[in-house]
Formats: C-alpha cells, sequence, structure tokens
C-alpha cells in the first residue's frame, strides 16, 4: 500500500467514525470530496475545491462543499486557517508535523516557514491539560513585492510633492 493511499484510508475511516458518531449521513459526495481534499497539497479555498471537483467529473454544489469542509473542520481532518483573506482557505491535516506560515497583511499572500528551529520547538510544545490535535504558527508582515512597492508609491508621491508649484506648498 502506498502512503497516499493508506493516508486515504486512515482518513476515510476517521470521517465515517466522525459521521456514525454524530449521526450523520454517510454520502458518496462526502467521501468523494474528502478523497479530493486529500489529493491536494497546499492550501486551497472552495473555489478551487469546486474546481477540482469538476475536473474530477465529479460537480457538487457549493452549499454541499461548504457544509462538507465545516464537518471535517469539526473532524479535526481539515484546517481552516484565520487568514485577513476575504475567501476562506482551507489545507489537509496530513500528518503530525507542525505547519508555519507568513502572510503578508497587505495582499494576504501566504507562505510556508521553513524554519527547523520554529518546527522542533513547536514540536517539544507539550501541555498537561491541553489536546493537541496540530500545531500550526502564523506570522503576520509585509512581503518583498509589497516592500517594494510602497517604497515606489513613497518615491513618486516625493518627486510628485517636489514639482508641485510653490504656491500650493506655501500659505
Ligand atoms: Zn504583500
Amino acid at each position: 500500500m502506498s502512503d497516499q493511499t493508506s493516508l486515504q484510508a486512515k482518513v476515510t475511516a476517521q470521517f465515517r467514525d466522525f459521521l456514525i458518531a454524530h449521526q450523520l449521513r454517510q454520502t458518496r459526495e462526502r467521501f468523494a470530496i474528502l478523497e479530493a481534499i486529500y489529493d491536494m497539497e497546499g492550501t486551497f479555498t472552495i473555489e478551487d475545491l469546486q474546481q477540482t471537483m469538476q475536473d474530477r467529473r465529479f460537480p457538487v454544489g457549493i452549499a454541499t462543499l461548504y457544509q462538507t469542509t465545516q464537518l471535517m473542520v469539526q473532524a479535526n481532518l481539515l484546517i481552516r486557517h484565520p487568514f485577513l483573506s476575504s475567501a476562506a482557505v482551507f489545507e489537509r491535516i496530513a500528518d503530525d508535523r507542525p505547519h508555519s506560515y507568513q502572510i503578508c497583511s497587505n495582499c494576504h499572500r501566504i507562505t510556508r516557514i521553513k524554519s527547523k528551529e520554529l518546527a522542533s520547538s513547536l514540536e517539544s510544545y507539550h501541555t498537561r491539560s491541553f489536546h493537541i490535535t496540530h500545531r500550526i504558527v502564523y506570522v503576520y508582515g509585509i512581503c518583498v513585492s509589497c516592500q517594494r512597492q510602497a517604497r515606489k508609491q513613497l518615491k513618486i508621491h516625493l518627486q510628485l510633492s517636489e514639482n508641485k508649484p510653490k504656491k500650493h506648498s506655501k500659505k
């Protein structure tokens, strides 16, 4: 059994147990959505998921996608990132390894942080009264292209104010 096949089998069983425990229906759609999500790597929006389902010739309505992703979040199979972007951003929980992201507060671009130090300190974090299901860290800031854009705008602004006729700058 390949890693991907065993991962699919594991999450299917986990989702089935969750649906049974919550007396929810085990529909073909729900398992097809789960399978599609676990074939995807990285973050995605509901629109991306809808496109993926269409590509797989298993079109599903947006309401079903919202409802199913919500169930998967409750079942600890999916992360809904608290990103600033208007569309909800999701990601599968494929492993127990910690994840860290940097998010641009201006353009909302998300990038993975590849820091071994951060990962190992997250991994070693334990607390007695709290059962940890996944470890995620978010770092907010301004990305390189937004910094560049801001510098460019500042330059234009300074040039404009230099070229302004004196009667406007004087009072
Ligand atoms: Zn940015």
